[in-house]
């Protein structure tokens, strides 16, 4: 299982040292934590991380290689930071940055140039659930941002993360019957793309440390993207727990 810890815009409530420190008291065996924080805490996260079995990864990435481009981050500095994982098409830059699924492309070619993986996130607005259009919309997306995208390897991994767009800081999760439908769709589109790869396909918003027992347990998840329960090394740690305690009971 693949669990991401999305800072966002977000201080941490710990001093980064504490927060690993919590964390690596964790047993994760196989489960892999992969802790995006905002870029300035990139440095300090990245000497912190070598004593945990944590990776690093980041929130966005430029969709261009370099050059005048202020403000932005490129994929080869990002990879000078020892980030593994990067967060692309997450909801509040599709909101508020108005990026689209073709800016996406950019960027996980970008990601893939630099053996970084990108963890691509669609999903659905309360709109287009209403309207019926979830399937549609995910299928535009995904094919738009994988586009002539190199089928993903160990240097270049690459995942999806399905995130109802309604689900993200809200206090509930879609039904977990309604996300083992979506997920099955998007891996069905993903063995069409790559017919021979397993791409890890993970769920995320709302998640608590209660809400993803039933997911676990009714979804064939590869991992989950968590937002407000990553912000707190106990919460985290509870949320993980339930990851572990579900795992060994399967
Ligand atoms: P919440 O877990 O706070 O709903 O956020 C989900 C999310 O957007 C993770 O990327």
């Amino acid at each position: 299982m693949y669990i991401v810890a999305n800072w966002k815009m977000n201080v941490p409530t710990e001093t980064i040292p504490t927060y690993m420190h919590r964390l690596s008291a964790l047993n994760l065996a196989a489960h892999q934590l992969i802790i995006c924080p905002p870029y300035p805490y990139l440095a300090e996260l990245s000497g912190a991380i070598h004593t945990t079995s944590c990776t690093l990864g980041a929130q966005n990435v430029a969709q261009a290689a370099g050059g005048a481009q202020t403000g932005e981050v490129s994929a080869a500095m990002l990879a000078h930071m020892n980030v593994r994982h990067c967060i692309v098409g997450h909801s509040e830059r599709r909101t508020f940055h108005h990026e689209t699924d073709t800016i996406i492309n950019h960027k996980i070619q970008q990601l893939q140039a630099h053996g970084i993986g990108a963890i691509l996130c669609i999903g659905e607005t309360a709109a287009q659930r209403e309207q019926g259009t979830t399937t549609t919309v995910l299928s535009t997306s995904l094919m738009t941002a994988l586009a002539d995208v190199a089928p993903p390897s160990t240097q270049a991994p690459l995942m999806v993360a399905y995130e109802p767009r309604w689900a993200i800081g809200s206090t509930t999760t879609a039904e977990p019957a309604d996300i083992a439908v979506v997920l099955s769709f998007i891996r069905e589109i993903l063995s069409q793309t790559w017919p021979h790869l397993s791409v890890p396909v993970l769920y995320g918003g709302g998640l608590t440390a209660t809400s993803i027992t039933p997911i676990l347990t009714a979804c064939a998840v590869d991992g989950v993207l968590c937002g407000g329960v990553s912000l707190r090394s106990e919460s985290l740690s509870s949320l993980l727990k339930a990851v572990i305690r579900h795992a060994a009971k399967t």
